[in-house]
């Protein structure tokens, strides 16, 4: 990418409707924007490589935009297929996506700002607070980039990289609709999700703009005492309020929620703990995903052991809500959940 982009504006943050008033504002016809989103969303990195866009045009973008892909600054593979980037944008930025390959397609989690201020005391995106937001374009970025690398199809979207997107909720929004247009990178909303530390004005805001995207609530404990512990945001929105907002969720959208349960040895892993997370979990639509915390070197906190791991998920089973413990990808390339950084 020439660092001189970082005057311009990035062309993937703009739906269509914005793309055609581009578009005639540089006096050009309407259909032409609908070329140049499905150039663009192709993941282009010269408005050059448009051949069916007349030569003025793409001078008069070139002159305002960037095609919106980041530079990749480290890329690590890890034996099990998992591929990490730390990219780099125009102003110099820098966050990481992981690409990982399931049974059922590839997937990618990426990042909605560059670090975090939610300050979770296990996780190292917080480390160092937030830098900025991502635009929407800079998150289609991540994508697109990935699609290049890799040379292979993505279909499954995880925003459960760094930062928290519900603390960047316009962005995040936006960045949804535009790869969810059918004139473009065309993704179905049922193949994205959304991981948030639980936000609660933006889960019910969630629940009527995207019903058909995929939430996750990062949980982590059984009841308040231990979660504020853990998170801050539990001393802004309390346990049980939270657990109320995603039943509705449930019911408003009818789709059930993930709940990630990070395991810490001693701290969250329990007989007890387990008994009663189920309590609030049962009967409704609720699932777990159990992730034994990926270590952290500057956190203390350690993983669960295996038998903890097995005597909870039995717990959980028992009490009958669903359960599954996450298979880790990446943990050697440190691209598992938790461990993507900045620095
Ligand atoms: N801010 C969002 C999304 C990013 S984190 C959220 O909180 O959901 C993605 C998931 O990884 C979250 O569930 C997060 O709590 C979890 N996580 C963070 N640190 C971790 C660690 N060290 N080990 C395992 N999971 C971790």
């Amino acid at each position: 990418m020439n660092k001189e982009s970082y005057k311009k504006k990035n062309i993937l943050s703009y739906d269509p409707k914005e793309l055609s008033e581009i578009v005639s504002g540089f006096g050009e016809k309407a259909f032409r924007a609908r070329q140049v989103f499905g150039w663009v969303t192709k993941g282009i990195e010269s408005f050059e490589e448009m051949t069916n866009v007349p030569a003025k045009l793409i001078s008069s973008l070139d002159q305002v935009y960037y095609t919106g892909l980041p530079d990749i600054i480290t890329e690590q593979r890890d034996k099990d297929g998992t591929i990490k980037c730390l990219y780099e944008f125009p102003d110099f930025t820098r966050v990481e996506s992981v690409f990982m390959r399931y049974k059922y397609g590839n997937s990618i989690c990426i990042s909605s700002q560059a670090g975090c201020r939610m300050g979770c005391s296990f996780c190292a995106s917080t480390l160092n607070g937030l830098e900025r937001n991502l635009t929407a374009g800079e998150m289609f970025g991540e994508v697109l980039k990935m699609i290049k690398l890799t040379g292979e199809d993505i279909r499954h979207i995880v925003i459960m990289g760094m930062g928290e997107p519900f603390d960047n909720y316009d962005e995040v929004s936006k960045f949804l609709r535009i790869i969810h247009d059918k004139a473009g990178y065309g993704i179905s909303y049922r193949n994205i999700t959304v991981s948030t530390c639980g936000l609660i004005p933006a889960i019910k805001r969630f629940a009527k703009d995207f019903p058909q995207v995929n939430l996750a609530v990062s949980l982590h404990a059984p009841n308040n005492n231990t979660r504020r512990k853990l998170m801050p945001i539990a001393s802004s929105y309390q346990y049980n309020e939270l657990i109320d907002a995603c039943k509705e969720y449930t019911k408003q959208t009818g789709r059930r929620i993930t709940f990630e349960y990070a395991l810490i040895h001693g701290v969250n892993d329990s007989t007890e703990d387990a008994e009663e997370l189920a309590k609030h979990l049962k009967g409704w639509l609720a699932h777990v995903n159990l992730i034994p915390l990926n270590k952290v070197k500057e956190k203390k906190y350690e993983g669960s052991r295996s038998n903890a791991v097995v005597r909870f998920r039995d717990i959980l089973e028992k009490n009958n809500v669903p359960v599954t413990v996450r298979r880790t990808l990446g943990s050697d390339i440190d691209a598992a959940c938790g461990q993507l950084r900045r620095i």
